[in-house]
């Protein structure tokens, strides 16, 4: 199977890759589901844009410790790094990643729709203003906005809040136009971004999914299914193409 899904990423014209947390776990960064996922330990509703809006300082206060001292020293794995190598030789033209965390601009991909928003920036709910997020205080919370004095928020994606139009509206264009899909370390549960393989599929492209275990996509629409982790597929793969 592995010999047979480097041969398809070989002679694939445009292929994209399509990461969920299973690609950063190895990385330290828990997911958000599952028995050890991070809404088993904190309340969901710090990611409500409502209960944001009238608690800044109680949602802040859990933001920074889970995305902000926690995660935000998170390093790259081999995962990212091959993916990027595949794009530097022309074998992946990018990546959309239902993930936050920048590990594969990090570890040196140019082309990456962030689909859910990133940790990297913070947005001023008011004025809209961006700001890198290492470039602003996180020692009194709610940061506020220095132009305009509004709470600032991260420039992720929170329950209930739409999916940013640029990221998604390339997403889609991408996955119509690829011929080959790698599916990495998603199980497709949260939509929209879920149906973003089956787009894929519908346009003829070809589907490898990397997952530990089955998903939604393994018995629906994927081609050929390495029940690997991330980081031992594409140290395999990277083997047999590079
Ligand atoms: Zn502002």
């Amino acid at each position: 199977m592995l010999k047979k899904a480097a041969e398809l990423i070989q002679t694939s014209n445009y292929t994209v890759a399509f990461t969920g947390a299973g690609i950063s776990v190895e990385s330290g960064i828990p997911p958000f589901r599952g028995p050890n996922g991070l809404w088993s330990k904190y309340n969901p509703e710090i990611l409500d844009m409502d209960f944001f809006l009238n608690h800044p300082d109680i949602s802040w206060k859990y933001i920074k410790e889970i995305f902000y001292d926690y995660m935000y020293n998170a390093k790259p794995n081999i995962a990212h790094y091959c993916l990027a190598k595949l794009e530097n030789l022309g074998k992946l033209k990018g990546i959309i990643t239902q993930n936050i965390d920048n590990l594969h601009q990090d570890a040196g991909s140019k082309n990456v729709i962030e689909f859910h928003g990133t940790t990297k920036k913070l947005e001023c709910i008011k004025c809209k203003t961006k700001y890198d997020s290492n470039k602003i205080s996180l020692d009194k919370l709610p940061p506020i906005c220095p132009k305009c004095g509004g709470i600032l928020k991260p420039d992720f994606v929170f329950f209930s809040e739409p999916i940013p139009k640029e990221a998604f509206e390339k997403s889609i264009e991408l996955a119509q136009k690829c011929d080959l899909m790698i599916i990495i370390g998603t199980t497709g549960e949260i939509m929209p971004a879920s149906q973003i393989p089956y787009l894929a599929k519908e346009n003829d492209a070809k589907i490898i999914e990397i997952n530990p275990d089955k998903s939604t996509y393994t018995n629906t629409i994927t081609n050929i299914y390495l029940p690997l982790k991330a980081t031992k597929a594409c140290e395999k793969l990277q083997k047999l193409l590079i």
